[in-house]
Order: structure tokens, then C-alpha cells, then sequence
């Protein structure tokens, strides 16, 4: 596909105006090589006064955002861009209050809606494992209660994170809300996100027997268990800049059965870090949305 997006604010207020300017580069995302009927293949359409694509042969009505996230849009689709914009170029997490100010936004429901439906396009299924060096490990979320090390805490959530290490660097990261820290739940973690042969640092940890069998394992073992953040300094980094932004966004209230898609949310932030080209990850978020269904269970957390 043709990279093709606005470099940088101005460009893009520039070419997405209109509700047609929007809805024509919806149109290329889907069809770069050209309309096809989803019903008979053919290839030659018109336009409805409706804007709906009609095919020639066998009279199909298709809508060019039936099937993504704008699909059954009330508001103008030039908001959903800019909001779609806003999103995938902040640095940080972001929160649905913060979201209703930057648009003006009448309801605070609307934008806590979309930006779940933002989400939800962060993650793409043909991203690359990761590879190389990686450290592996678990944290808490939700509320914290002293304990030896935490892993019997069941009230709380628990995330698996695996992180690449190049050098005194951090490389890419993988979050994932587990059920529990056995090794039924963190070897498979470890076997979806992570290429066969990498090297896996854990802090040995009895959760993590049985990596040995697909990678190199490393059991990078405290001399005392207090002095463990500075046995994996990558992974240990990574999990409190998370519960940070956590913290900061959400004010540490969030709903456990959204936590999977804010971890979703930091994980493309952390991954583009470097990236010095805002548009680019519209790009990446915009082409997302395009493939992504309507989202129909958006429910308003109490918070
Ligand atoms: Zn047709």
C-alpha cells in the first residue's frame, strides 16, 4: 500500500475539511486498487445522491465506511478524523475528559465512546514478535496491599509484560492482562509475542519453568527478593512508567474490562516512541479503523 497521509497538523487540517475529503480517503484505504463489489467482484460503480456506492452490475448500495469503526457515524466524519488525529498523535495515554475539551465535544459519553473504538485499532495482527534479548515479568494493577511478592494477590489484576533489550536501550513491548501468574498463563504469553530461540531474562520465578523449551532461559535470581528491581532494570523501568500513566490518566480508577485495551493504547505510544512523523501513526491507526468493525457494547464506566 502507498503510504499516503498528512506529515504533520497543518497538512492534515489542510486536506480533511470535508466530509468528501474524508470519506475519498476512506475510499483509497479500502480499495486501493479500485472498487470491487463485496457482493458479485465487479468493478464499476456510481455514486447515489446519498454518497452510496452503487455497483453497476448487480445494483449492490455499499457504504464506504460499512464494516470500520466510522460505520453508522452521527457525528461528521471530519470530527471522527480529528479526534482520530488528536489520538494516535499524543505522547501520552490519553483520557475521554481530555479528549471532549480538545474537539468540544457536547457529551463526555461520546468521546469515552470513541476513544474506546481508538483503542481498540492500536493493535495490528501482522505486527512482528519480538526478538533478540527480552526481559520478562508481571505486575499488579489496581490497588496496592504489601505482600512478599504480590503474586497471591488476587483481588488486583494481573498483567504479563515482555520487553526487548538492545543494549542499555529498551526495544519493543507486549502487555497483557493475564488470569493468574502460573505457567499456564505466562508460557503461552511468552510463546505468542516472543520469536522461538530469543533469549527470555526472568527472575525465575516457578511460572516461568517450562520456557526453557522454546527459548534460551535466563533466571536472573536476587540475591535478595526486596532487591528486585534491580535484577531486570528494562522490564522493572517499563512497569512503573505504566502504572504511572495509569495513575495519571485514569486517576488509577479504570474498569478491569477495559484494562487490556489502555495496556493496548500504551503499548503503540511506547512502540513509536522514536517515530518522528506524527502522521504516521495516523496511518497506522486510520488503516486499523478501516478493518475494524463498529464497536455496539460501548458502555460508560462509573468513574
Ligand atoms: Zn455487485
Amino acid at each position: 500500500m502507498i503510504e499516503d497521509f498528512p506529515k504533520n497538523e497543518m497538512k492534515f487540517d489542510e486536506r480533511f475539511r470535508h466530509e468528501h475529503n474524508c470519506l475519498d480517503y476512506l475510499f483509497e484505504l479500502r480499495w486501493p486498487n479500485g472498487f470491487i463489489c463485496p457482493t458479485c467482484d465487479h468493478s464499476l460503480y456510481w455514486k447515489s445522491a446519498r454518497g452510496l456506492l452503487v455497483c453497476r452490475q448487480c445494483q449492490k448500495h455499499v457504504s464506504i465506511t460499512a464494516g470500520t469503526i466510522f460505520h453508522g457515524a452521527k457525528k461528521p466524519l471530519a470530527y471522527w478524523f480529528k479526534a482520530l488525529w488528536w489520538f494516535s498523535t499524543r505522547k501520552s495515554s490519553v483520557n475521554a475528559l481530555a479528549l471532549q475539551q480538545a474537539l468540544g465535544l457536547g457529551s463526555y459519553h461520546t468521546a469515552w465512546c470513541w476513544l474506546q473504538k481508538f483503542r481498540t485499532c492500536t493493535i495490528f495482527p501482522d505486527r512482528a514478535l519480538l526478538s533478540g534479548q527480552v526481559e520478562a515479568d508481571e505486575f499488579y494493577l489496581g490497588g496496592e496491599r504489601s505482600g512478599k511478592r504480590g503474586r497471591g494477590a488476587d483481588h488486583k489484576c494481573k498483567v504479563a509484560v515482555a520487553v526487548e533489550r538492545q543494549g542499555k536501550k529498551l526495544g519493543r513491548l507486549r502487555m497483557q492482562v493475564i488470569d493468574d501468574c502460573s505457567s499456564a498463563q505466562l508460557l503461552p504469553f511468552a510463546q505468542k509475542n516472543i520469536v522461538p530461540s530469543s533469549t527470555i531474562s526472568t527472575d525465575g520465578w516457578k511460572g516461568y519453568n517450562g520456557l526453557e523449551k522454546d527459548f534460551d532461559h535466563h533466571r536472573v535470581l536476587a540475591a535478595q527478593a526486596e532487591n528486585k528491581e534491580s535484577v531486570l532494570p528494562g522490564v522493572h523501568l517499563v512497569i512503573s512508567l505504566v502504572k504511572r500513566v495509569i495513575l495519571g490518566t485514569f486517576q488509577g480508577r479504570f474498569d478491569p474490562d477495559y484494562l487490556q485495551r489502555y495496556l493496548d493504547e500504551y503499548v503503540f505510544r511506547f512502540n513509536r516512541r522514536t517515530c518522528r512523523v506524527p502522521g504516521k501513526r495516523f496511518w497506522r491507526i486510520i488503516q486499523s479503523a478501516v478493518a475494524s468493525p463498529p464497536l455496539t457494547n460501548c458502555r460508560l464506566t462509573p468513574a
